[in-house]
């Protein structure tokens, strides 16, 4: 009963257009390069979402037993306020902006993520490198580059010659005229072809720039894209395994990325796998007053949610998929998060295991301890989630097994337990040292609730769900929710 029972690993790759069996270039080993927050202003949950589907296709890897090596970046430089290189440095903006050095902006920034990653059970990163401590490999990549002849100098920059790579537009599946059109790639004067993009950015005669640094071009900073193509390259070699980012980066920080890494390392393909997640469209929770408009992770913990119920809300839909973000969508994951991890907390203490450790540690002393015990449908319901996992990280059905196995009455506790333990190593849930949600808050003695507690299991017995459901939601109005348990019902204070 293991992720290794079922068939391989498939993945949509953005760049043959199509799903493939995953395969690594070394054997047992994958590298995974996840384009990271600028660090000028909050990442919102739309920006978590695109970091929550490489946690999960990262933790369903190592599941299979790879050794996964998981870099993500920090921009830190070089992103304009225009992808196309044309306006200010974002964070140079920020930091003129609010009175703040680059240093306080960056960190404050960066640590607002790296708390909400770890708040939404991502695992960390494995390397986690700053555009601006890499200075000296992005310059040598140019150098490269302009070695080749693929480069030019104008007044703004050093930039890369897109007509120099015959395959620049194939990644995104477009032409030229077609990246011309999008009307994203806007001109400067001097560029030769609009596409051209920059590598190095020259500080104005005259001005002193927060960031810059010597090249052999100049003072100045580099552009945006060649960051991520040297970075990954230092960190997991010339060629890697698995590409993420969010589907806006596919038309230019990608393409760009491509055609700088291919031409420099002079290879193709440079990465297998490029998995891009859709957008998170948060336009129908636009008008949160909360932080400026920005719906965050702290929003959530404003309304009483658990960010893990975020994390639940994003594996209900499939990442290829744009899934729309409703306060109410999240609040419906929390309560589905909460039973869920009752019935994974009933059943571990019915085996009598003390929280563990860690996360992983709980789930492979209980998986092997509970191999005795499994039944056929355990392992039934065992090959569902795997495959489902396996198949595209379709979440959306593994997930409707999860609910299956914390309900399933064929299953004894340990059975369910070894599943959820078994599962929780890609939910990232924690259910190893989680304690029970429905016992926090626990108003099921108070005498009035209780009372109302029974009415309702009368009302329910009598077929009457009209008024077992107005007495949910009269408890609901007064803050007090009901949880169904194998127990009875219980009422929780959020
Ligand atoms: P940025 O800090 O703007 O560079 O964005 C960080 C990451 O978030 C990138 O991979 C973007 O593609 C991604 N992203 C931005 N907005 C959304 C959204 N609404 N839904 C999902 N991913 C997003
Ligand atoms: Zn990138």
């Amino acid at each position: 009963m293991t992720a290794t029972d079922v068939p391989p690993i498939h993945l949509y790759d953005t760049r043959r257009r199509g799903v493939f069996a995953f395969e690594p270039l070394e054997a047992g080993k994958v590298g995974i390069y996840t384009c990271g927050p600028t660090v000028y202003g909050p990442q919102h949950l739309g920006n978590m979402r695109s970091q929550l589907v490489p946690d999960v296709l990262r933790r369903v890897l190592q599941a299979v037993g790879y050794q996964v090596t998981y870099v993500t970046n920090i921009t830190d430089v070089g992103h304009l306020v225009s992808d196309a290189d044309e306006g200010d440095d974002k964070i140079e903006a920020a930091a003129a902006r609010e009175g703040a050095t680059v240093e306080e902006i960056t960190g404050r920034w960066t640590d607002q993520w790296a708390t909400d990653r770890a708040r939404l059970g991502c695992l960390p990163p494995d390397v986690l490198p700053r555009a601006a401590g890499h200075i000296p490999e992005q310059i040598d990549m140019v150098r490269t580059l302009e070695a080749q002849g693929r480069t030019y100098v104008i007044d703004d920059g050093v930039y890369f010659d897109v007509s120099t790579f015959d395959r620049y537009a194939d990644f995104a599946g477009l032409s030229l005229d077609d990246l011309e059109a999008t009307g994203r790639i806007e001109h400067i004067a001097d560029k030769r072809h609009p596409a051209d993009f920059a590598l190095w950015k020259l500080s104005p005669p005259g001005v002193r720039r927060l960031q810059e640094w010597d090249s052999p071009w100049g003072r100045g900073f580099p552009g945006w894209h060649i960051e991520c193509s040297a970075m990954a390259t230092k960190y997991l070699g010339e060629r890697f395994d698995i590409h993420t980012g969010g589907v806006d980066h596919i038309r230019v920080h990608h393409t760009n990325e491509v055609a700088q890494s291919e031409c420099a390392l002079d290879l193709s393909p440079w990465v297998s796998f490029w998995v891009h997640t859709e957008f998170l469209d948060l336009a129908g929770e636009k008008m949160s007053k909360s932080k400026g408009h920005v719906l965050l992770v702290d929003t959530l913990v404003e309304r009483g949610l658990d960010p893990l119920a975020f994390r639940y809300f994003t594996l209900q839909a499939h990442y290829r998929q744009q899934q729309a973000f409703t306060l109410d969508a999240v609040a419906a994951a929390d309560t589905a998060l909460r039973r869920l991890l009752h019935h994974a907390v009933v059943a571990r203490d019915a085996v009598g295991l003390a929280p563990g450790p860690t996360e992983a540690g709980g789930a492979a002393e209980v998986g092997d301890g509970a191999t005795s015990e499994t039944s056929v449908r355990s392992r039934e319901l065992a090959v569902e989630f795997w495959t489902a996992m396996h198949d595209d990280l379709n979440t959306p059905r593994a997930m409707s097994v999860v609910s299956t196995v914390a309900r399933d009455p064929e299953l004894s506790p340990s059975q369910r337990w070894a599943l959820l333990a078994d599962f929780d190593q890609v939910l990232g849930f924690g259910f190893a040292t989680a304690s029970d949600p429905t016992s926090a808050g626990d108003v099921s003695d108070d005498p009035v609730i209780a009372a109302r507690l029974e009415e309702r299991q009368a009302a329910k017995a009598a077929k009457d769900f009209a008024t077992a459901d107005a007495i949910r939601d009269e408890l609901a109005a007064e803050g007090i929710e009901i949880i169904d348990t194998p127990e009875g019902p219980k009422a929780r204070r959020r």
